[in-house]
């Protein structure tokens, strides 16, 4: 099929970007285009809309052009904008930070129900997010409860930075602060509530993953090592040790993992009960909770 060319509208660039991508096989060929679009024009919806039969310049059919074959390619979006929503927040990312998935709002779902069924939403809250990434658990929740106070962790340090500048944007950096080490190792007790969405994919099925993950999410932040659960075992007794009493740690899981990741909670001397198993919109169980026991 043809390039973009100079000269066509903004409607048109869009509709023909929109058929090739679906004639590629692509999940969301008319939202695809518009985003890209609206990227390459600096343009949100409305701007798309109000200014649809404007011509594009030589320049912006190259840059679209570009960035639709990167699109054909098979990197994501996500990473071609270098950005992406989460529970409603923009986000910005970085090649060492996940591209939030909508499954991972299980866990932010999953923690704010325990906090409301305890009656702590409006509580001066400590939360931690292991493996924090873009951010985006842990800004989530701090969106969501005004009095809470957060620390993200990473081994990236580039992923610190994209974080950070996430709270900023969002006007939460006074209540986030960012440290740089494995899981929870540098971090000091209590806290209240302890997320994470660790790498959980065994180390053999890395090659299977489809493209937009294993050609551009970070490795790191997939690999599980041999069974997938090599995280868990790390994160799971720091939590205990970290957590008050009473204290909450939520996790996302990996397909089939919640039987094992529960064992090890219970191992660690964490209450795992029924409420803490939640399922994604695929019905998948994706987020594990369990408790520290109240003396
Ligand atoms: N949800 C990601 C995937 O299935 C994996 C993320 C992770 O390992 N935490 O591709």
């Amino acid at each position: 099929m043809t390039g973009l060319v100079a000269g066509v509208t903004i409607d048109a660039a869009r509709r023909t970007l929109a058929a090739r991508f679906s004639a590629a096989g692509l999940d969301s060929p008319d939202l695809d285009g518009r985003l890209l679009v609206g990227h390459a024009l600096q343009l949100d919806l409305t701007g798309l809309v109000t200014q649809g039969s404007r011509l594009l310049s030589p320049a912006e059919a190259q840059h679209l052009e570009t960035l639709a074959s990167r699109r054909l390619a098979g990197e994501p979006v996500a990473r071609i904008l270098g950005a992406r929503e989460f529970w409603g927040l923009p986000l910005q990312l970085s090649a060492d930070t996940l591209v939030p998935r909508p499954d991972t709002e299980t866990v932010v779902e999953l923690a704010l129900e325990h906090l409301s069924a305890a009656g702590d939403l409006k509580r001066r809250l400590r939360i931690a997010d292991l493996g924090t990434g873009s951010g985006a658990i842990l800004l989530a929740l701090l969106s969501e409860l005004p009095q809470a106070h957060g620390i993200g962790t990473d081994i990236s340090i580039a992923a610190l930075r994209t974080a950070r500048d996430n709270a900023r944007a969002l006007g939460l950096g006074a209540r986030a602060g960012f440290v740089a080490c494995s899981y929870a190792s540098a971090l000091a007790a209590p806290f209240d509530l302890i997320v994470s969405n660790p790498p959980y994919i065994p180390s053999s099925e890395i090659g299977d993953l489809a493209i937009d993950v294993r050609d551009h999410d970070p490795l790191r932040a997939l690999d599980g090592g041999r069974d997938g659960l090599d995280a868990y075992r790390a994160l799971i007794p720091q939590a205990a040790n970290l957590l008050q009493p009473g204290g909450a740690v939520i996790v996302e899981v990996g397909l089939g993992q919640s039987g094992d990741v529960v064992t090890l909670m219970t191992e660690a001397g964490l209450v795992t009960e029924s409420w803490a198993i939640r399922a994604d919109l695929a019905g998948i169980p994706r987020a594990v909770g369990a408790l520290k026991k109240l003396r």
